[in-house]
């Protein structure tokens, strides 16, 4: 058996990274696990093109995601760190680059990185 390629490894990262930022937003539902898996296949295909991007996937499938909700479902992930004003969905930042982080503008603060969300929302509703 081949060993898994290193594209092959930073795409499972990237999918283990941006399901658990779903999960910590407790959206993991089957058909947004499917928008992911989705993504991943797109960018399989993009990171074959283009291998020197592999370290970018995870901020890439995550804005992927975070669009894809929008269209269906609304804003995610929503900004934990605002407890003021209208609701807002937090960003990826760089938007294609390495060590990708969720950032609000608003605060202009960076929350957390992909795939670290729930450690940053606590997993409790903010009072
Ligand atoms: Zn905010």
């Amino acid at each position: 058996m081949d060993p898994i390629s290193p594209l092959e490894q930073a795409l499972h990262a990237a999918r283990a990274l941006v399901l658990a930022d779903l999960a910590a937003s407790e959206v993991a539902a089957a058909d947004v696990v499917s928008m992911v898996e989705d993504s991943v296949v797109q960018r399989r295909w993009w990171v074959e093109q283009w291998p020197e991007g592999a370290g970018f996937v995870a901020g890439l499938i995550a804005q992927d995601v975070q669009d894809s909700l929008l269209d269906r479902y609304g804003r995610w992930p929503l900004c934990p760190v605002c407890g003021t004003g209208d609701p807002h969905a937090l960003e990826v930042e760089p938007d294609l680059g390495p060590d990708p982080h969720w950032v609000c503008h608003k605060a202009g603060v960076k929350v957390a990185a992909v795939g670290a969300l729930g450690s940053a929302t606590g997993g409790t509703p903010p009072s």
